[in-house]
């Protein structure tokens, strides 16, 4: 089969699962750290799991890289660099510095996130580095580029400075929970999903593309129903939760 019939294929699929996994996160928690409940079968520990899930990301995206036809061209360098500026400290970084990393995290959820991961950085990087027309030098002055990489370099640093203050409430590596003040947990009870949807925006935008279209959709689709039950979850276990913090947007939702 033509491997742009695959590609066409799974492209489509992200968007369609998005619609799916949207209206089914309302209803069913993923199964992991606050939300994590028995009877989702076999689990491992979640710094191992957070390594397993995102790691290939950084081997599948540097491999298309290399086999694609754009390895001199310098727009195609830039793209990759912005995705292993995320991914680097998603796969290796952030599971590291996780407070918590002990805690069970079910084999099921990593296979789905896992799934999820190949698919979408193969479409994204075959993409990128291979159908793709040649972006030309001109599209690093472009205002779409310009505009979704300050966007996207804007919610990386909002998800790495709230994952960073959540760390510094487990100073004594403890496992349990309270409420977050600083930064952007002031307006909403999960900036560090605000900033991770910001960043896959932000690529959508910079490299004008289905599949960075399809990745943006995808992840508020899994993330802003999260983000509600984080939000519902804060207020059933605080009394004295902040009344005007809102889920995800700040002052709106
Ligand atoms: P959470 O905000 O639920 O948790 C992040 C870390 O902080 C966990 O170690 C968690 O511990 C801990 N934590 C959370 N709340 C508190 C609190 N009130 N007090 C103390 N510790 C707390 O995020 P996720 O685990 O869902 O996601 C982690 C990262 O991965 C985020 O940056 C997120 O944006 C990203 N992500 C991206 C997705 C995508 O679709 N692109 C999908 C899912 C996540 P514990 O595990 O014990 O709850």
């Amino acid at each position: 089969m033509q491997e742009k019939l695959i590609y066409n294929f799974l492209l489509y699929a992200v968007f369609i699962s998005a619609l799916f996994v949207f209206l089914a996160l309302w209803f069913i928690k993923a199964p992991y750290g606050r939300h994590y409940r028995k009877g989702w079968g076999l689990f491992t520990r979640a710094r191992l799991g957070w390594i397993v899930m995102e790691s290939p990301t950084v081997i599948l995206m540097a491999f298309l890289f290399i086999i694609g036809n754009k390895s001199d061209n310098l727009v195609a360098i830039i793209f990759l660099a912005i995705w292993m500026s995320h991914y680097l400290q998603r796969a290796f970084v952030y599971p590291v510095l996780m407070k918590g990393g002990q805690k069970r995290f079910p084999l099921m959820v990593i296979a789905f996130a896992l799934i999820f991961n190949l698919i979408n950085t193969y479409i994204n990087g075959r993409y990128l580095f291979y159908f793709a027309p040649d972006y030309g030098l001109d599209w690093l002055t472009s205002s779409r580029f310009v505009i979704g990489l300050l966007v996207f370099l804007l919610g990386l640093a909002i998800n790495i400075h709230s994952d960073s203050i959540l760390r510094e409430l487990r100073k004594n590596n403890e496992q349990g929970y309270s409420i977050p003040h600083r930064g952007f947990f002031k307006y909403v009870s999960s900036p560090n999903y605000l900033g991770e949807i910001m960043e896959w925006i932000g690529w959508a935008i910079l490299t004008w593309s289905l599949p960075g279209l399809a990745f943006a959709v995808f992840t508020i689709a899994n993330l802003f129903p999260r983000a509600f039950s984080n939000h519902r979850w804060y207020r059933n276990n605080f009394e004295d939760y902040p009344e005007h913090r809102k889920a995800i947007i700040p002052f709106i939702l």
